[in-house]
């Protein structure tokens, strides 16, 4: 039998070993005492409710073939990601939609009207944005930017709009119409009872060895005896930061819990740059099948990291691809060892690149 080590058992890694597994050994080592990274969800001791501990996580995705695969491990509920913002006292609709806009210049344009007005804010100055705050200045004009993109990204991100690539404000759709889904993708949800369960399914074969809390180093780390090692953990701790630290924003949250229903919506955005947290999100939203008196809510605040935080968002600025480039060089003169998922690659990628990628990746040694 083929003998594999993985290491990090959050997406990228509990697929791979969820497919490799039915004919081959696979060690998993995971720093957490946990498995499912930055999925993880639990229950509230003080609540019940389920908790994605890390952050909320939706599923979305436009991959059939993903869609299928994770529900073997999981009943996915449909859920539709509504997200509001608050600026200057009032409550808007996120992404950007016709509701949006004639709220925001207190009109009330059809989607025709809408876009031959937002066409008329856009800054034809620029022909190919090459940052984010150019990006934005072309598709929606600069108040509308202001409002809801300026001072949520400065706190998101710790820096200037303009240092940051154009792709990060693609993500976002702007609409012509009523449609609030914050995400464009097809396939949505949000499983029944959590991602946690996912993994434990994922990860159920004997074949499976799972060692928690153990952390890799370079020195304990033998790769010799395994057939292929596959890396999810960040790629410059890897390599013991050689070329120095890659550039990652973190988030902490600020626990509170009530009765009742505390902002009667998942995720609230507040794009004011002097409010402190960039969102609030209130985890019962998240499984509205579920009945709960009491509710827990989380204020989430960004920072850049140090040592000991967790990596979330890569920030991929051109000094930070410098160093990734070093990197790269030296994995490709590794010989057995396989780079994948978010933090391997400081690649800012959802659940469902992650999960398609490590499919593709397991199939070459199935
Ligand atoms: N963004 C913003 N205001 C918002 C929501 C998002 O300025 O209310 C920006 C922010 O820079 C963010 C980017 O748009 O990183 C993409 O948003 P998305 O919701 O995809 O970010 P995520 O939280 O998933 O990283």
């Amino acid at each position: 039998m083929k003998k594999y080590l993985i290491i990090g058992s959050g997406f990228a890694g509990s697929v791979i070993a969820e497919q490799l597994s039915k004919d081959s050994l696979i060690e998993m080592w995971e720093e957490r005492n946990h498995i499912g990274g930055n999925c993880y969800t639990e229950r509230d001791e003080d609540t019940g409710i389920n908790i994605h501990k890390y952050g909320p996580h939706i599923f979305n995705t436009d991959n059939v073939n993903v869609w299928n695969y994770i529900q073997q491990f999981c009943q996915m509920m449909s859920y539709v990601n509504r997200v509001k913002s608050i600026y200057r006292g009032q409550v808007y609709s996120l992404p950007i939609n016709l509701h949006t806009i004639n709220q925001f210049f207190n009109k009330t344009f059809s989607p025709t009207q809408a876009k031959e007005f937002i066409q008329s804010l856009s800054d034809a100055t620029i022909d190919s944005p090459k940052n984010f705050e150019e990006q934005a200045l072309k598709f929606i004009g600069k108040d509308l930017y202001q409002a809801f993109f300026y001072g949520y990204t400065k706190k998101q991100w710790g820096c200037e709009p303009t240092e940051l690539p154009a792709s990060i404000l693609k993500r976002l759709p702007v609409r012509f119409n009523y449609n609030d889904n914050y995400y464009t993708m097809p396939l949505q949800g949000i499983p029944k009872n959590g991602y946690t369960e996912i993994f434990e399914k994922m990860l159920s074969h004997p074949n499976i060895t799972i060692h928690l809390n153990k952390r890799f180093t370079t020195n304990d780390a033998d790769f010799s005896t395994y057939d292929q090692v596959f890396y999810t953990g960040p790629v410059d701790a890897f390599f013991e930061y050689k070329f120095g630290r890659l550039g990652y924003r973190t988030v902490f949250f600020e626990k509170h819990t009530s009765e009742g229903d505390f902002q009667g919506n998942a995720v609230i955005n507040y794009a004011d740059e002097e409010t402190p947290f960039t969102r609030i999100h209130e985890h019962k939203h998240f499984t509205p099948w579920e009945e709960h008196e009491k509710t827990v809510y989380f204020k989430e605040f960004s920072k850049e990291t140090e040592v000991e935080d967790i990596p979330y968002y890569p920030k991929r600025l051109t000094n930070d691809i410098e160093i990734l480039e070093k990197y790269q060089e030296e994995i490709n003169k590794l010989p057995k060892i396989t780079f994948l998922g978010r933090l391997a690659t400081y690649r800012y990628m959802d659940m469902h690149h992650v999960i398609a990628n490590a499919l593709e990746i397991a199939q070459k040694f199935k």
